[in-house]
């Protein structure tokens, strides 16, 4: 893990400032943030929460320490009398780039030329810009993170025959495995190849299409990592988060979201040991703030988008409001509200 070298005066200022601005800021901070970011936040949590803490704040701003979809999210759910910030612009996530508007129009105007429209409901995990977002939320689908998938996924049954998920394969086809769908029912959409590279006769068969994007933080994860870890932590419990492939996930004793891992460890008897399979600023805190139990990686997979955020940003956040403000057009905005609030009524 990188060593964080902040110099203690930049610490101590972020101090000061948060203290003359009192409620008037607020400073959110994802699982996946190094410490000395974690520590300077008013809230810790996962992009949901955070976005929810935001949106029901009184602060006027609000400084995201995340990457970039969250701080949409967040601007999204936000009153316009509150700012967004983010502190720095070009913290963004590999697996919302894998699937941005223009191909995911193309993949859509391609696949309902052969499964008519109202057969098939889009849903797009919270992990993508809020283009995408609106795009759903326009076309009656909706939005999900990695612990209301299933609900979404049912949600989405209810009404229509097909789902088609994005950008994350491994979220949606863990979901899909848990409801049971089998896998000649699952098809993959390359973006790069016609109709995903399926046959047409595919598709019409299909109950759950999954666009071919993925974390690299989480499928750094292998079965040869759990094999070794076991073998050296007999009786240890592994923990994966449901963004790692399927073949690791159905090899660990459970799976959830960040906020389900770090309930997991919370709730575990002192003595425990577990090794975790997520981004390592989360696990080496849940280690650091657990000494009555064994908490490891299942290995050091590490987000260089999260590290972008570094206490002088967000120092330089706090004293310029007008840098790096978020912003997302009214009519996106209508948009993807509409699939956020499909999202809340679950
Ligand atoms: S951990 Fe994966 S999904 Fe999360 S921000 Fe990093 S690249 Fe994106």
């Amino acid at each position: 893990m990188k060593k964080d070298n902040t110099p203690p005066e930049i610490l101590a200022q972020i101090r000061d400032r948060k203290n003359e601005l009192g409620e008037e800021l607020l400073i959110l901070t994802h699982h996946y943030q190094r410490s000395s970011i974690v520590d300077l936040g008013d809230f810790k949590g996962d992009s949901f929460d955070l976005s929810r803490k935001a949106a029901n704040s009184k602060a006027s701003r609000i400084v995201f320490c995340g990457v970039h979809f969250m701080a949409e999210s967040a601007r999204i759910l936000c009153a316009e009398r509150q700012t967004v910030q983010i502190p720095d612009e070009e913290a963004g996530c590999w697996m919302s780039d894998m699937a941005d508007h223009v191909m995911v129009q193309r993949a859509w105007n391609e696949l309902v030329a052969v499964v008519p429209t109202d057969k098939v409901m889009p849903v797009t995990y919270m992990n993508s810009d809020a283009v995408i977002k609106a795009f759903c939320g326009q076309a009656g689908g909706i939005v999900c993170t990695s612990s209301n998938a299933g609900k979404a996924f049912a949600w989405g049954f209810a009404q229509r025959e097909k789902i088609f998920f994005f950008p994350d394969q491994h979220l949606g086809q863990n979901t899909a495995n848990q409801m049971g769908i089998a896998p000649d029912e699952i098809v993959i959409w390359d973006p790069a190849k016609p109709l995903g590279g399926n046959a047409p006769q595919a598709l019409e068969q299909a109950r759950v299409i999954l666009w071919k994007g993925y974390c690299l933080v989480h499928t750094r994860f292998t079965i040869a990592q759990m094999e070794s870890m076991r073998k050296k932590n007999p009786g240890a419990q592994i923990v994966v988060h449901p963004e790692c492939t399927q073949e690791v996930v159905n090899l660990a004793d459970a799976v959830g979201s960040t906020s389900f891992i770090v309930d997991y460890v919370t709730k575990a008897a002192p003595g425990s040991r577990i090794i975790i399979g997520t981004e390592i600023n989360l696990v080496q805190r849940l280690a650091d703030d657990h000494p009555e139990k064994t908490v490891l990686p299942l290995y050091e997979s590490f987000c260089p988008n999260m590290y972008k955020i570094s206490p002088g940003k967000l120092l330089q956040a706090i004293e310029q409001p007008d840098r790096n403000k978020v912003a997302v057009p009214t009519d996106i905005q209508a948009g993807a509200v509409l699939a956020l609030e499909r999202m809340l009524a679950l």
